[in-house]
């Protein structure tokens, strides 16, 4: 197991809202990553989101953003706007029948 225990703290700031966020990992840990080790197993304590910081800057608050709260609440009412646009039965209907 590893015996250096020592923290550092990383700082990346958000490229969206420039807010600097740090992280705390253990050095070796950040050196194996600057290796090339992949983040997940490099800092296998780390939450995703602290991994997305890492990895892009992106903070959470920036990051749910962009994809959480608007699939949750966009997508539903697309979907039903699609149906009723793109529904051919009032002109099929039409032209099949009488017309
Ligand atoms: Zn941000």
């Amino acid at each position: 197991m590893r015996t250096n225990h020592k923290e550092i703290q990383v700082v990346c700031p958000c490229p969206f809202c420039g807010h600097g966020h740090s992280v705390w990992v253990n050095e070796i840990d950040y050196l194996d990553w600057q290796d090339g080790e992949l983040v997940q197993n490099a800092f296998p304590y780390l939450s995703a989101e602290e991994r997305e910081i890492l990895i892009s800057g992106i903070c959470p608050t920036c990051w749910d953003g962009m994809f959480g709260s608007a699939d949750d609440e966009e997508d539903p009412d697309d979907d039903w706007g699609f149906n009723e646009d793109e529904g051919f039965d009032p002109y099929e209907g039409c032209y099949t029948g009488d017309c």
